[in-house]
């Protein structure tokens, strides 16, 4: 057995502390704040004492290693399945999205994006082309279906598709792509935005081709179940605060909050001695895992990384707000809404969804938007308003509803910018020094700064710990399957 201190409480510190403790090594969790759950946390609202959530968290299908820890702890029973999503359209009218269960993917998706009113037959047809575009950009056995216009607009050949082919899809934004495809406007403000600024939180200016395109790969096209929208319906405290508490505990971890630390100590062996605490006190420990967030971690890795992890310092952030908003009544039974072309992008009936707001005569909405930087020009009082008449439109009886109170929550630096560009800079879980591992959502896991994406890399961080200490074991869980006639059409893996 093996002691392991991971620096960080966040989803990524978590996951690795968890996935150590269960192999049996003595794992100590430092979290700087209060509360664990990093950006996925509650708090307490002062004027109801109510724990409620810096911001609506949603997983998706195709997160098989958020799915994984949540059942591993033993809370996914608190993640309410979406059967169906409901796009709200300019005019308020309300599309369902509801992706047939029996037929295989990506035939699943002809008759939900038939049913989208507010698209033509024609903006259909440009998506369809896009999107088998999409796919065949972004297989590795397809680059010969690449169309002319594409590669010579960007001057792709097939040497360069063949063996650069990630590091092109990075340098090219999801808007360029989308334009040598010839989407219209109305197509790309009502259908690409609307995915992706939600699932990416940057406009489509500033996202690479290879980050825009895993969306709709592993999210719509590989797997029937990919898309289905995973909704927590009790506050993440109780996914990650006293159930995950009490579980590691069973397994001889311990967690310390309200426990910063200020700096690594190195030994003369070139390893990681200890960790130093804002209070003065040091932990020693055989492994280091820092699980802090990527504008964290420069300060505190040992002076003779800080050269090698200068890049970090390059990762942009991008901000997302959340709207909080009491009324008095019921506005709509639907647990969700997406918003098309509005201020608004997800609405999230908190009242419906969570048991606790029953029998609760004040009605709990939660209104979610992300790449929030243009909330910066406007008051907060012009935001709910903003955010009000577009449930109004969508929703009659929010016109008669009384506004008893409302908070705007915004996270400046709520999620790294997947920008192009960003990928280079993400290291790897493994450190030039043996016993010190990186962990969270910036880390290279190919994945966006999601929960996903954190779990994913503590468990990576916990693959380089066992393998340091020579029990190497398989952490990481696996893709969802593709489909075979998915396989068959795009050549997936
Ligand atoms: C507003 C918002 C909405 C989001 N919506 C979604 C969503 O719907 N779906 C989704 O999948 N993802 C969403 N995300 C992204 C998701 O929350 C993050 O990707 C994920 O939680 C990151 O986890 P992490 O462990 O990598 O980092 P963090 O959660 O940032 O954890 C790092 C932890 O380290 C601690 N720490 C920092 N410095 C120190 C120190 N010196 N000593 C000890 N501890 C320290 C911090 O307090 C923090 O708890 C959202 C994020 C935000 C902010």
């Amino acid at each position: 057995m093996s002691s392991v201190v991971v620096i960080g409480g966040g989803l990524a510190g978590l996951s690795a502390g968890c996935a150590l403790a269960d192999r049996g090594h003595q794992v100590t969790i430092l979290e700087s704040r209060n509360r664990l759950g990093g950006r996925a946390s509650s708090f307490e609202d002062r004027e109801t004492g109510e724990a409620i959530d810096n911001c609506q968290h949603v997983a998706m299908g195709c997160c098989t290693n958020y799915l994984h820890f949540c059942q591993t702890l033993g809370v996914d029973h608190l993640l309410e399945r979406q059967r169906e999503l409901h796009f709200v359209d300019v005019k308020g009218a309300i599309s369902r999205f509801r992706p047939s269960t029996w037929l295989p993917s990506p035939l699943h998706l002809a008759r939900p994006l038939a049913a989208l009113k507010y698209l033509s037959f024609d903006d259909k047809s440009q998506i369809a082309s896009a999107l088998s575009q999409l796919v065949t950009l972004s297989s590795s056995t397809r680059q010969h279906r690449v169309s002319q216009k594409f590669r010579d607009e960007f001057q792709v050949t097939d040497e360069d598709l063949q063996s650069t082919r990630e590091a092109r899809q990075d340098q090219l934004t999801f808007r360029e792509f989308l334009e040598s495809c010839r989407q219209s406007e109305h197509v790309i403000r009502t259908f690409w935005h609307v995915v992706l600024v939600s699932a990416l939180s940057e406009s489509l200016e500033n996202i690479s081709f290879q980050q825009g395109a895993q969306v709709f790969v592993d999210g719509f096209l590989r797997n029937t179940s990919g898309w289905q929208v995973h909704v927590p319906i009790a506050p993440l405290e109780e996914f990650y605060g006293e159930p995950l508490a009490q579980w590691l505990s069973t397994r001889g971890g311990t967690i310390q909050t309200e426990s910063g630390v200020t700096n690594l100590v190195m030994n003369e062996s070139g390893l990681v001695e200890s960790a130093q605490l804002r209070d003065g006190s040091t932990l020693t420990a055989d492994h280091f895992i820092l699980a802090v967030p990527w504008h964290r971690t420069l300060d505190l890795l040992p002076a003779e990384l800080q050269l090698k992890y200068q890049t970090l310092a390059e990762i942009p952030a991008a901000p997302i707000s959340s709207v909080h908003l009491w009324l008095d009544r019921e506005i709509t039974s639907l647990p969700h809404a997406v918003f098309v072309d509005h201020l608004s992008q997800w609405m999230f009936n908190r009242s419906k969804l969570d048991e606790r707001y029953r029998d609760n005569p004040r009605f709990y909405y939660q209104v979610v938007i992300s790449a929030s930087q243009n909330l910066k020009a406007m008051s907060q009082e012009e935001i709910v308003q903003q955010v009000m008449s577009d449930l109004q439109l969508a929703f009659p009886p929010a016109t008669e509803a009384k506004l008893l109170n409302s908070r705007v929550v915004t996270e400046h630096k709520a999620v790294f910018s997947p920008q192009p560009g960003v990928r280079e800079c993400r290291p790897s879980q493994s450190t030039p020094v043996d016993n010190l591992h990186l962990a969270g959502d910036w880390t290279d896991t190919g994945w966006p700064a999601t929960m996903e994406g954190a779990v994913r890399s503590g468990y990576l961080a916990a693959e380089s710990v066992l393998e340091q200490l020579g029990t190497p074991d398989t952490v990481l869980q696996p893709d969802l399957p593709t489909g075979r006639l998915a396989r068959w059409l795009y050549k997936l893996d």
